[in-house]
């Protein structure tokens, strides 16, 4: 059920994204309209409420934020009318001033849903319902899976706070030395990342030695902080090409083969 109510208020707020402005009213149109196409009964409130009191993750708190712009876009819609009524510029130009905002709000909550909390690198949402389409490639490029090695073993050794350090680093990593703009680095789940390497990307660099040489890079760094000295950590991978309308399953299915291959080499 959360999760089905965490789909119909994503699809909601998908829908509505490109209104210049959103009533609650619209909110509540769509979302019921969307309940109903997906099957679940808004009036089993006992339901509802016991689901939604158990949802406190960063779906509901954006849906949250979402909804106060709603609210503050409908005073500032009823503000509007009465300034022009008036004739009033001064309050017309401060309404305008302060739909910007929710606006800069608004495209702050967009990213928001499609990053990883953690690292925010892209996070598999925005991988599964805004790059790929229904399942499948949209253009044709080069799909590296990668996996830490032994990462147990640094959350074990050093303990998760620490583990979860290494995790932000590596995606900094990963930015910095892969700073193209077709390049996109997605946490797929706890240690295991995608990158996606674009057309353009592609034509300009040898994807295949880069690869290697990041990850070589990467494994002669030492890190530091203040109670560890020189952690050295590794990833391994598995790179393919894909192809327009290539299946997702497929191609993660192959480049996880190609990632444990590389893995049993490192060992
Ligand atoms: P392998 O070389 O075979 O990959 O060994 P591994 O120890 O890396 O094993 P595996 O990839 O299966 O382990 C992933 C671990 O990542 C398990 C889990 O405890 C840890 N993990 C997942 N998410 C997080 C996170 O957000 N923070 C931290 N610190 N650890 C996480
Ligand atoms: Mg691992």
């Amino acid at each position: 059920m959360t999760t089905k109510l965490k789909e119909i208020t994503f699809l909601t707020i998908k829908n509505l994204k490109n209104n210049e402005i959103i009533l609650p009213g619209d909110y509540l149109k769509v979302f019921d309209q969307i309940a109903k196409e997906l099957k679940l009964d808004l009036q089993d409130n006992l339901l509802m409420e016991k689901e939604l009191s158990y949802s406190t993750d960063k779906i509901n708190k954006i849906v949250e934020k979402t909804s106060k712009n709603l609210t503050q876009m409908h005073s500032s819609t009823k503000k509007a009318q009465k300034a022009i009524l008036d004739k009033d510029d001064v309050s017309l130009s401060s309404i305008s001033d302060e739909i910007s905002d929710m606006q800069k709000q608004i495209s702050f909550l967009q990213k928001e849903l499609f990053s990883d909390t953690l690292t925010q690198a892209y996070n598999r949402k925005w991988f599964n319902d805004s790059y790929l389409k229904e399942e499948k490639f949209p253009e044709n490029g080069k799909f590296a899976f990668l996996d830490i090695n032994k990462f147990k073993t640094i959350n074990d050794t050093y303990g998760h706070l620490i583990g979860d350090q290494v995790l932000k680093y590596l995606v900094k990593f990963l930015q910095s030395q892969l700073n193209y703009p077709s390049v996109h680095i997605i946490r797929y789940a706890g240690d295991e990342f995608i990158i996606l390497f674009g057309e353009d990307v592609i034509s300009e660099i040898n994807v295949e030695d880069k690869m290697k040489d990041v990850q070589e890079k990467l494994s002669n760094q030492k890190l530091k902080s203040a109670k560890i000295d020189n952690l050295q950590f590794s990833f391994s991978y598995g790179l393919l090409d894909y192809k327009k309308d290539d299946s997702i399953v497929e191609i993660l299915t192959k480049a996880d083969k190609l990632m444990y291959e590389n893995k049993q080499k490192s060992r």
